[in-house]
């Protein structure tokens, strides 16, 4: 999965660093895309040399600092392309693609966050802890994590494949954000009977996967089907929906996301179910 970087290690807590001529920079322009450029699949990113604008440590990877640019000094390099963060999953090494998610969460959290929601003043870093600060009102903003589930659901041999209606176009599990009020169990039954009509039982937790590109958490989880497992699927959300035995399940590209390892690990080995 994209955070199994072993024997790398994200190292995440907030220190009040000042950017270094060597240390890296994470550039995004106003659409969310990285400046990178590219040596044999591995990204490239630029240096704290090549900039004069402000910028805010973000977190290391062993003892590499990585820092994000603010400020709206629009950053052009010869050799250094602007990508989406989709291009970039599929362009560069693993280790990167952690980086790039990991960054584009916290840019995402600092772009969407530059004025008090209370009072509309312009907000300030805060340099004891990661937060943004109201010099106004004290209103004292820290970063969001979206927590979402991804669901497999099994009848006998078989695993519940969709496909999104939009987005990405590979196979998929059932995933959902949680709502307000709810535990993540209620957030698997509820998502899987809004997507499906298919009612579950025996939900049990598999594992979880940090996942910057959408700001989320992904909570994975496998559940057994109750009752005969007839689909009606919600056509706004998936274009399909069908249960897939195990020897037909087509895997997506690479094994970065826990939906991929789910439907791997029940294509390979079948999971115990309640027979
Ligand atoms: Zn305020």
């Amino acid at each position: 999965m994209i955070q199994d970087i072993y024997p790398s290690k994200l190292r995440n807590e907030y220190f009040n660093y000042d950017i270094k001529e060597n240390d890296y920079l994470l550039v995004f322009d106003k659409d969310g895309k990285i400046l990178a450029g590219e040596d044999e699949g591995k990204a490239v990113f630029l240096k704290g040399k090549d900039i004069s604008d402000d910028a805010v440590y973000l977190f290391s990877v062993d003892e590499t600092k990585f820092f994000l640019k603010i400020g709206n000094q629009e950053i052009r390099k010869e050799g250094y392309d602007y990508y989406s963060i989709r291009d970039a999953r599929d362009r560069f090494s693993k280790k990167d693609v952690f980086i790039i998610f990991t960054g584009y969460h916290l840019w995402k959290w600092y772009s969407d966050n530059q004025f008090c929601g209370k009072c509309g003043h312009r907000l300030d870093l805060k340099e004891s802890e990661r937060a943004l600060v109201c010099p106004e009102c004290g209103n004292t903003i820290y970063p969001r994590i979206n927590p979402a589930v991804i669901v497999g659901v099994i009848k006998g041999d078989s695993l519940l494949i969709t496909k999104y209606r939009t987005g990405f176009a590979h196979n998929a599990l059932v995933a959902g954000f949680a709502e307000i009020g709810e535990t993540l169990e209620e957030t698997v039954a509820r998502e899987v009977m809004e997507e499906t009509g298919v009612s579950v039982k025996n939900i049990r937790y598999y594992k979880s996967q940090p996942w910057g590109m959408a700001q989320d958490l992904l909570v994975g989880f496998f559940c057994d089907v109750d009752g005969d497992g007839q689909i009606h699927m919600d056509e706004n959300e998936l274009k399909y929906a069908d249960w897939v035995k195990r020897e037909d399940i087509v895997l997506q590209p690479n094994n970065l996301s826990l939906t991929n390892e789910m439907m791997k690990l029940f294509k390979e080995n079948g999971l115990s179910h309640e027979e």
